[in-house]
């Protein structure tokens, strides 16, 4: 089989992957801050970290991934400015911060459901405050220092800090005033005291006074916690690259008294953006994946439409890509809605190309397209050359229908797209306030019809956008007709 080959931000340069544990691969994604809804930009962050797992799962390694839950110690900025945001939202919404971390972590974990992400382990960060105390009192004495608004990390006690980000002074210059007293700029809060006369919603005794910890200690926290350091391999979005990750780094080394960054591969996502840049969710109103359903695309049109990107390209979101996104799963969805249908995860098959069962396969007009995909999945997750070998593979004619399961199973279980258990009917999803009967449908697919024999095609045109923005599909060449019924 190929060799598998990840960028590592660490070097900026591929390399192959070599697991630390045997057969095993270990991966760590920084996870969601539960004060509030995630966006799609977000999303897209774990669609890249479950799309890695898959194809290490497909590669034959047993997975263990974690992506923790940060319900504590996030402020406003990355660096150590602004308000805690769990204790604001609580203020904000007159809820406890426990309240709010419950609910915007139960909709995140439908959220992961909804667009096919494998279930990994949500740790919270609350459950490793001890451990969090304890890793700040073994650094505390030759890497920190303490000021009155808490215990702060000495960026200058490591070899080389930053070296992950490469811009890190022009980065930390903006962060110096914040905290008065810091050192260098680019010095961290691990453990932040509750200011005196003030009660913190969430705040714990350590030997810096009543507090939180700081955000950057509970990935080095947990992450050793859970896979042990050094693991192999550890995710995020491009941000945190520049603040978090070296930060994280700079923990890693203080405490094992080594220079080693605690994971082998730092791989980031870029962003999703809009036109008007990077999505927030400072200004309000901002794009979850329940606006998309709202608005009738298939949770995994979304899905779709990282895919088709590298993820180490920004991506643009717009309304007309998701709509040819979800065009395109839809075409995939009927391209294999012949085939028996099937909920089966596709199980880890370190040697599958040597397998009887898939010996067929192998000697089958599928191999082509199949080998490519796999070139194109081991080189960093080249999704979207992925996505044209998997489409070859099922326009590929006079393949036995066995032998074209087996081959969409092994595809889709990288892609995560549920080819074979998806449905016409289950892509069909009824916008919100979608106003429109069925009667309404027949004559203006009559009406359209009557327009494309006398080559009205403008006319044409017009209809089919207008029953696409109410709901309805119009599959012109389809021989077997979609079925355009709303489900009411
Ligand atoms: P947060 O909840 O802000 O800590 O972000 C959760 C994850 O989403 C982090 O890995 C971020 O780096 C990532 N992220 C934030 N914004 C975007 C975006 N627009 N596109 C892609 N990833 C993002
Ligand atoms: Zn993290």
């Amino acid at each position: 089989m190929t060799e598998l080959k990840l960028f590592n931000s660490l070097t900026r340069e591929l390399q192959p992957f070599e697991p630390i544990h045997d057969g095993e691969a270990r991966v760590y994604t920084c996870g969601p801050t539960v004060y509030n809804y995630q966006h799609i930009g977000n999303m897209r962050a774990y669609i890249f970290a479950d799309t890695l797992g898959r194809a290490l799962s497909f590669k034959g390694y047993k997975l263990t991934h974690v992506i923790n839950i940060t319900d504590v110690g996030h402020l406003t900025s990355d660096a150590d400015e602004g308000d805690d945001k769990m204790e604001k939202a609580a203020a904000a919404q007159g809820k406890s911060a426990w309240d709010i971390a419950a609910f915007y972590q139960a909709d995140f974990e439908a959220d992961l459901a909804r667009l096919n992400i494998r279930k990994p382990a949500h740790p919270k960060a609350t459950e490793y405050v001890e451990a969090m105390i304890e890793w700040g009192q073994s650094i505390a004495d030759k890497h920190c220092y303490e000021l009155g608004s808490g215990l702060y990390f000495d960026v200058s006690t490591v070899p080389d800090y930053g070296r992950l980000a490469r811009a890190v002074t022009d980065e930390g210059e903006g962060r110096i005033d914040e905290v008065e007293g810091k050192r260098n700029a680019a010095d961290f809060a691990i453990w932040r005291k509750t200011p005196p006369g003030e009660t913190r919603q969430m705040e714990w005794d350590s030997p810096w006074g009543k507090g939180a910890p700081g955000w950057h200690l509970e990935c080095s926290v947990m992450s050793k916690e859970l896979l042990g350091h050094p693991f192999d391999i550890h995710t995020g979005g491009i941000d945190h690259r520049e603040i978090h990750h070296p930060n994280e780094i700079a923990q890693n080394q203080a405490h094992g008294n080594c220079d080693h960054s605690g994971a082998k591969i730092w791989m980031h996502n870029n962003f999703l953006i809009d036109r008007g840049g990077k999505m927030s969710k400072s200004d309000g109103e901002f794009l979850r994946l329940q606006l998309l359903v709202d608005r009738g695309f298939h949770p995994l049109a979304y899905r779709m439409l990282c895919l088709q990107a590298h993820y180490r390209s920004e991506l643009e979101f717009s309304w007309e890509n998701l709509q040819a996104a979800f065009t395109r799963l839809k075409r995939l969805v009927m391209g294999v809605e012949k085939l028996p249908k099937s909920d089966d995860e596709f199980e880890v098959y370190e040697f599958y190309e040597a397998m009887e069962s898939y010996k067929k396969m192998w000697q089958s007009k599928v191999a082509e397209p199949l080998k490519d995909f796999e070139s194109a999945i081991f080189d960093d997750l080249n999704t979207p050359i992925a996505l044209t070998a998997l489409e070859r593979a099922i326009a590929t004619k006079k393949v036995d229908n066995e032998i074209m399961v087996q081959a969409v199973e092994a595809m889709d279980s990288v892609l995560g797209l549920g080819l074979l258990s998806l449905s016409r009917t289950d892509l069909r999803i009824r916008p919100k306030d979608a106003q429109i009967t069925e009667e309404e449908i027949e004559a203006q697919l009559a009406a359209r019809k009557e327009a494309r024999s006398n080559k009205d095609f403008e006319t044409s045109d017009r209809i089919r956008d207008d029953l696409i923005s109410k709901g309805v599909d119009v599959m012109d060449g389809d021989p077997l007709g979609w079925d355009w019924k709303l489900d009411i």
